[in-house]
C-alpha cells in the first residue's frame, strides 16, 4: 500500500477541506481540486470572501460549502485540509486586529487539531510578512524575518508566524505531515475591489477615471504573482512526500517598483487618471521578491504567466464587475 500511495493518491478522489475557500485564493483552490476529481468541503465565515465566487460549484456533487469560523473547532472527516482562512489585505486584517490573531492562532490551533484528530495532510497558507521589512533581498525561507511584534501590522504578521510555530510543534510533537508555504503578493480575478492591495485599487482607480493612489514615492517594490501560478505551485507542494514540509516561498520573482505599477496598470486601461502620492503606511514593507530556487528544486514549479498577461486578465474582471455594480454596492 505505502509503495502505491502517489499513484493511489491520484486515483481515488480525496476529501479536502479548504478553509477561506469563499476567498480570493481559495475560490480559485476549490475550483481547480473540484476539477482536478476531489470532493471539495469549503468553510468560511464570509469576513472578506462571498458566495458568489463559488457559486459556478454549488451544483457539483463534488461541492460543499459550510458556514463556519475557524476560531472554533471543527468536527468532520477530511484526508487533506488547505487552511487559508484569514483576511489577506492590510485594510481588512487591520478592521478587527484582536480577530486576524486569532483567527491565525486560534484557527491554526482547531484546524491542526483537526487534522491531528483525522491523521490528515495539512497545508498552511503562510506568508512573505513572515520576512517583515526584510533586511536580506531576496528573501530565501532560511532569512528568519526583520519583524515589528507591536505596529498595526503585526497581528497579521505575528498571527502568521506563531501559526507557522504551530505546525512545525504538531509535526514535532505528534508527527502531522505538514505542508507551509510562504505566498507572495498574489493578483488575479476575484480581488476584492475595496481590499485597498495595491492591483485592485490602482485598477479600480484607473477604470474609475480617479486618481492613482501611490504610497511614499512609489519606490518599494513587490513581486506579483498571478493567481492560477500560485495554485498549480499549491498542488504540487501538497503532493510531495511526508518529509517535505517547506516553508516553501512560492511567488513570481519579477519585481518592480510600485510607481512603474502605476504607470502600467494607466497605459493598459487607456486612463486619464493622474498619478497621487500618499504618505506611506506605517512599516511598509521597501523590498520584497522571493527566492524561488527551494519551489523549483522540490516542486519543479516557476510561475508561467507575465505581468501584462496576469493583468490583462485582472483589468477584465474589473470591468466586468463594474459592470455588474451591484454585486457589491461599489
Ligand atoms: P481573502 O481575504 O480573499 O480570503 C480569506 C478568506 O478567509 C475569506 O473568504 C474570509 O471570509 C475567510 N475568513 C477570514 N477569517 C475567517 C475565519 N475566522 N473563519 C473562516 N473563514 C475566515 O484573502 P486571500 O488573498 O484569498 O488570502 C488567502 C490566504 O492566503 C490567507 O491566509 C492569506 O494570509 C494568504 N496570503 C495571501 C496573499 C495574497 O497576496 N493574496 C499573500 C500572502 C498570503
Ligand atoms: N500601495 C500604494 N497605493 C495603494 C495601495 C498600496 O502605493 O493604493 C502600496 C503599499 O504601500 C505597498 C504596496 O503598494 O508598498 C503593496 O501594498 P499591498 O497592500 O497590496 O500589499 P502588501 O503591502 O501587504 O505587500
Amino acid at each position: 500500500m505505502a509503495a502505491l500511495e502517489g499513484d493511489f493518491n491520484n486515483l481515488v478522489p480525496r476529501k479536502i477541506l479548504v478553509t477561506g475557500g469563499a476567498g480570493f485564493i481559495g475560490s480559485h483552490l476549490c475550483e481547480e481540486l473540484v476539477t482536478r476529481g476531489n470532493d471539495v468541503i469549503c468553510c468560511d465565515n464570509y469576513f472578506t470572501g462571498q458566495k458568489d465566487h463559488v457559486r459556478s460549484l454549488l451544483d457539483s456533487p463534488r461541492f460543499e460549502l459550510l458556514r463556519h469560523d475557524i476560531t472554533f473547532p471543527l468536527y468532520i472527516e477530511v484526508d487533506e485540509i488547505y487552511n487559508l482562512a484569514c483576511p489577506a489585505s492590510p485594510v481588512h486584517y487591520q478592521f478587527d486586529p484582536v480577530q486576524t490573531t486569532k483567527t491565525c492562532v486560534h484557527g491554526a490551533i482547531n484546524m491542526l487539531g483537526l487534522a491531528k484528530r483525522v491523521r490528515a495532510r495539512i497545508f498552511q497558507a503562510s506568508t512573505s510578512e513572515i520576512y517583515g521589512d526584510p533586511e536580506v533581498h531576496p528573501q530565501r525561507e532560511d532569512y528568519w524575518g526583520w519583524v515589528n511584534p507591536i505596529g498595526p501590522r503585526s497581528c497579521y504578521d505575528e498571527g502568521k508566524r506563531c501559526a507557522e510555530t504551530l505546525f512545525f510543534d504538531y509535526r514535532r510533537q505528534h508527527g502531522l505531515e505538514i505542508k507551509v508555504a510562504r505566498i507572495f503578493n498574489t493578483y488575479g480575478p476575484r480581488m476584492h475591489p475595496n481590499d485597498g492591495r495595491v492591483v485592485s485599487n490602482f485598477i479600480m482607480q484607473a477604470l474609475s477615471s480617479k486618481p492613482i493612489t501611490v504610497y511614499g514615492k512609489g519606490e518599494q517594490t513587490r513581486s506579483f504573482c498571478y493567481v492560477q501560478d500560485l495554485i498549480e505551485g499549491f498542488l504540487r507542494f501538497m503532493n510531495t512526500g511526508p518529509d517535505f514540509t517547506g516553508p516553501v516561498n512560492l511567488g513570481n520573482p519579477s519585481e518592480i517598483t510600485i510607481l512603474e505599477l502605476a504607470e502600467i496598470i494607466i497605459d493598459m486601461t487607456g486612463s486619464k487618471s493622474e498619478i497621487v502620492f500618499k504618505p506611506l503606511p506605517k512599516n511598509d514593507p521597501r523590498r520584497r521578491r522571493p527566492d524561488i530556487s527551494l519551489a523549483g528544486e522540490k516542486l519543479g514549479w516557476e510561475p508561467q504567466v507575465g505581468l501584462a498577461e496576469g493583468l490583462e486578465k485582472t483589468i477584465a474582471y474589473f470591468e466586468e464587475l463594474i459592470r455588474k455594480r451591484s454585486t457589491y454596492g461599489i
